[in-house]
């Protein structure tokens, strides 16, 4: 597929590159803020699997940008946001990056020591695996790395904070919503406009953190086991009874963003300049490190690049 025909085919991918924003999730993240008002007060935020970083952008042009200009603050009162990845990323201002792997257990004790001893009141995790096309497989996978940005709110996030994470809808979005309500009273499945239908992805919002009484980050996945049994958390109105037939669960499932606004699976017509043509711009700020980076160059440096890519070895 051409720039263009992208550019047509995907609104948000065209209005990102417009707006210099490096992913057109961008506009995911605002729309949830829209519904939701996720930023207000907000001064230090946690932003997991944040490559290529349209959201660290988001929230360096909601939180930090702002203060910097602000009369009233101060150096040491300006918004912390520290963004994590597996991959490295292009600097953005007022962004903390550390290259990691939310799963391992030494990145939240990086995180902790970037707030000095705070703790955050916002983490928001978009992270996603390479997706397989298996839908329970990417499901299962999407969801141990929500319980990973889950693991590292119970050591960041303070009391009455917010979580945001991406899901994929599926036949266990019940137990995933019901393990999120043992730490937050208030969790909403949100679909924003800008997530296009055909895609099984949502966003949990959870809000007003509050852990449970006596938790110790250490148990954990012991607790969340409990929800997944059918002897279940006693004080959970989703595990009387277990999570089926008529005790299924009711998740509250919101559409989000302006819904007169643009429909993400549309196509929409190019605006064209004077000369009648289109001009489509290169985006904003590709991935200096992605993981198909040497496959890539393989395939552009060679004219054996076929043979050559056969060949490849995965490099740890
Ligand atoms: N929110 C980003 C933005 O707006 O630019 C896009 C995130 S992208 C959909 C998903 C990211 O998750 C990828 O950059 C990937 O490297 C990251 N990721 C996947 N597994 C991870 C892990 N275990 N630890 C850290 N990052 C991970």
């Amino acid at each position: 597929m051409g720039k263009a025909s992208r550019d047509k085919r995907d609104i948000y991918y065209r209005k990102a590159k417009e707006e210099g924003w490096r992913a057109r999730s961008a506009f995911k993240l605002l729309q949830i803020d829209e519904e939701f008002n996720i930023f207000e007060g907000v001064k230090r935020v946690v932003d997991l699997c944040a490559a290529p970083g349209s959201w660290s952008q988001v929230l360096s042009r909601q939180l930090y940008l702002p203060a910097k200009v602000s009369p009233d603050s101060k150096d040491g009162d300006l918004p912390l946001i520290v963004a994590i990845d597996l991959q490295p990323m292009a600097p953005i201002e007022g962004v903390i990056q550390v290259q990691g792997d939310i799963t391992n257990a030494r990145t939240a004790e990086v995180v902790i020591r970037h707030f000095d001893g705070c703790k955050a009141d916002l983490v928001v995790c978009d992270g996603a695996p390479d997706v397989t096309g298996l839908h329970d497989m990417d499901e299962f996978v999407q969801s141990q790395l929500i319980l990973a940005g889950l693991t590292i709110v119970t050591h960041v996030l303070r009391e009455g904070g917010k979580f945001i994470a991406k899901i994929f809808r599926g036949k266990d979005t019940s137990l995933l919503y019901c393990q999120l309500k043992l730490f937050f009273p208030t969790v909403t499945f949100a679909k924003p406009k800008s997530s296009r239908n055909s895609s099984i992805e949502a966003f949990a919002v959870c809000e007003n953190y509050s852990s449970p009484e006596g938790f110790n980050p250490k148990d954990l996945h012991r607790l969340l086991e409990k929800v997944g049994s059918p002897s279940g958390v006693d004080d959970l109105d989703c595990s009387s009874g277990w999570l089926e037939g008529p005790n299924k669960v009711y998740i509250p499932f919101l559409a989000c963003g302006d819904l007169s606004g643009y429909d993400s699976d549309r196509s929409y017509p190019l605006p064209k300049v004077a000369d009648g043509t289109y001009q489509s711009l290169d985006p904003v700020q590709p991935p200096i490190a992605p993981p198909y980076k040497r496959a890539l160059e393989l395939k552009k440096a060679s004219s054996h690049g076929i043979r050559e890519l056969e060949n490849l070895t995965l490099e740890p």
